[in-house]
Formats: C-alpha cells, sequence, structure tokens
C-alpha cells in the first residue's frame, strides 16, 4: 500500500490490484484514445496514484519497451475492442478496485475513508476569507488528548487573581465556594498555560493538547509541631469536579489513561493535586483507569519484601507506566537519582498515598509491577 503523501511510480509498484486497474486503463485508452478521460473513476483512480504523473505508470503497466507485458505474460485473451467494451472493462475493474484497494489508499495514514455526503458551502473565516465548508473529514479527532488536574495552593481570590494576571493560566478553576462553582478562564479550544515542563509516554508540552483544571486547595499545610498536613477536598468540590471531567472527557474523547495529575506529569518541580486527592472517586467513574488489584498487588509484595527490585528496575518501570524519566539513564548521578525520587513520591502520593517519601519499599514495587504488568488472560 502506497503510504501517506507517496505519489506515483514506486509505492504503487508493489500493489497487484493497481496494477491490474491500469493495465486495463491503458487498455482502455490503447483501444480508443481518450475513452478513459470520460470515467469518473478512471480520474479518480489516476489522481489517487499521483495527479498528472499518470503517464508513468505507462512505463510501469507496459515496460521500457512499450508492449503490454502483463497481457503477454498473463496469456489473455485479447479484449473487446472499441470504446464501449474499453469503457465496461475498466468500470467493472474500477469498481473492483474501489471495493478493495482504494479506501485504503485515499485514507492514506488513517486508514479508512468516507465519500462526501454534502455539497459544498461557502462561509468566511473570522477574518474575511471565504472557505468551502461542505466537505468533512471522517479522519480526525479533538486536538485535547489529556485532562490535567492541580491545586492552586491558595484562596479562590488569589487563585482568580494568579490565574487571570500572571503569565499562568488554566481552562477551568473550581472554587472551594458553597456550593462550588466552576470558573472558565481560558476557551478550550486556545492553549492555557498549566502545565509547561511536562510530559507523559512520549508526549511533550502537554500544554498544547491538554485541558487544565485547577482545584482552589491550600496544599498542604505545616503543623507547629512540623508535621505535613493535607488538608482533605470537600466532597462538593470533587462532585464538581468530577462532573467537569467526565463532560470534557466525553466531548473529547480522552482516554482515562489521560487523566493525570500536574505531578505526574511534572514530577521534576511539581506534586499537585497531591496525596489527598481522591484519584478512587474518578477510578468509580470511570474517569482514570481502575485501582491496580489488590490481591495481585500483595501477592506481588510478599515476593518484594524478602527481594526488593533495584533503583533501575524502579526507573525503569516508572518510565513505562509513562512518568517522564529516562528508563534507562545512568543512576550513578545525583541529579538523576533526585529526579527519580520525585517521580517517586508523585507515584506514591496517587496510588499509595499513605507514605510518599519517594523511597523504593515492596508495597510500591508491587503496585507499579501490576500497573505494567497486565493480568494473564485465562
Ligand atoms: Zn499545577
Amino acid at each position: 500500500m502506497p503510504r501517506c503523501g507517496q505519489r506515483a511510480g514506486r509505492p504503487v509498484r508493489r500493489h497487484w490490484i493497481a496494477r491490474d486497474a491500469l493495465r486495463q486503463v491503458w487498455r482502455a485508452e490503447d483501444e480508443a484514445p481518450g475513452a478513459w478521460r470520460g470515467s469518473a473513476m478512471a480520474g479518480t483512480l489516476f489522481g489517487a496514484i499521483g495527479g498528472s504523473d499518470w503517464r508513468a505508470t505507462r512505463t510501469w503497466v507496459y515496460g521500457e519497451s512499450g508492449r503490454d507485458l502483463g497481457a503477454a505474460a498473463t496469456g489473455r485473451r485479447p479484449g473487446r475492442t472499441g470504446r464501449r467494451g474499453a469503457m465496461k472493462r475498466l468500470a467493472r475493474l474500477c469498481a473492483a478496485l474501489f471495493a478493495i484497494a482504494l479506501p485504503a489508499w485515499l485514507a492514506g495514514c488513517a486508514g479508512t475513508v468516507t465519500t462526501p455526503t454534502t455539497t459544498t458551502t461557502t462561509t468566511t473565516t473570522e477574518g474575511g476569507l471565504p472557505i468551502e465548508t461542505g466537505y468533512a473529514s471522517r479522519a480526525q479527532d479533538s486536538r485535547v488528548q489529556f485532562v490535567i488536574l492541580h491545586y492552586t495552593a491558595g484562596s479562590l481570590a488569589t487563585s482568580l487573581m494568579v490565574l487571570t494576571e500572571r503569565e499562568v493560566s488554566a481552562h477551568y478553576l473550581v472554587s472551594d465556594e458553597d456550593p462550588p462553582r466552576i470558573y472558565r478562564l481560558v476557551p478550550e479550544g486556545r492553549r492555557a498555560w498549566h502545565s509547561g515542563a511536562s510530559g507523559w509516554k512520549g508526549h511533550r508540552l502537554l500544554n498544547a493538547g491538554s485541558i487544565g483544571i485547577e482545584i482552589v486547595h491550600p496544599g498542604y499545610v505545616t503543623a507547629p509541631d512540623g508535621q505535613r498536613i493535607d488538608p482533605p477536598f470537600p466532597d462538593a468540590q470533587i462532585d464538581a469536579v468530577i462532573e467537569l471531567v467526565r463532560d470534557i472527557v466525553a466531548r473529547h474523547g480522552i482516554r482515562a489513561e489521560h487523566v493525570l495529575g500536574h505531578g505526574e506529569v511534572s514530577p521534576s518541580y511539581k506534586e499537585d493535586p497531591g496525596p489527598a486527592f481522591p484519584w478512587p472517586r474518578l477510578a468509580e467513574r470511570g474517569l482514570v483507569p481502575p485501582l491496580p488489584d489488590p490481591a495481585r498487588v500483595a501477592a506481588r509484595r510478599a515476593l518484594y519484601e524478602s527481594a526488593l527490585p533495584d533503583l533501575a528496575w524502579f526507573q525503569r518501570k516508572l518510565a513505562e507506566h509513562g512518568y517522564p524519566i529516562d528508563g534507562e539513564a545512568v543512576l550513578d548521578r545525583p541529579q538523576q537519582r533526585a529526579l527519580l525520587g520525585r517521580v517517586l513520591t508523585n507515584f506514591q502520593m496517587r496510588y499509595r498515598p499513605a507514605r510518599f517519601d519517594g523511597l523504593p519499599d515492596a508495597e510500591s514495587a508491587a503496585i507499579l509491577w501490576v500497573l505494567t504488568t497486565p493480568e494473564p488472560r485465562p
């Protein structure tokens, strides 16, 4: 199959259907010059394989000598002569071609094709340029691929000020009012600046393809005795977040694996929405993947209690799960070890929030193993 962007000649050579179809087209042309030009299907065929370069296909079909080598090799009887016979054969073959091969050609990279069903409609861009909008490609999806959740580490008033007047922003802000309100600060079609240096599973700089949701929350506070306290999120506020995420992922077709926390995609310098964020509630609604199976975690944990995997294993598995860390990086550099600790902290905040010291342990290893090892099929 020709790949997206390739034209007539080399890419088409590989396809016997195309060769057969072109042979018929050229026979039709030889028998009744100009015949194929009257056929919309033949025109489409030539257009699909290279437009004006269609003459190059004659050499491919007939060889350098110009004789119909294909007909000689297959020992075919000469076909009916004349324009009518040629057109009939051509139509038959083109129809077969359409059924088998052309959809994939026309679809290029996407692999599917649709026949336009509407006529052209003229409108104008916002800049006044006339454009036709009557045809719509089937091969398309939303530019939004991720939802990134944050906390603001500040009051509603401070959050609104920072997110509207400073060089940071989010599409939505979910307040801690009673009842909570959802503020839209950036239209979804535009890029908000909420996850600068970020990555997930090879995706980088996620601002361009994500919706950012800020949640008004104080972050963590330090008690007089020096203890860190992560205040819970009010239920009503989480209800609002869940409804907002549900609405966004449904409209944009976002996968559950792509609903993430800021700390997960920017672990080197962030950890919001923090260990108090109730990810299991989103899992209950199917907005994020199900929690790791406790039975599998327990079984694996027993194994790791006696032999804890080394740091390189953790690094590799965290990268495999999606975290933006080089899974094969050499760990003798302090910087890389620090990054691994930050990634592990964020991993624990989400999957084992009771302790998030960033240190490797058997339970973290077991959860990570379950997340990266699909359950064997029965
Ligand atoms: Zn954030």
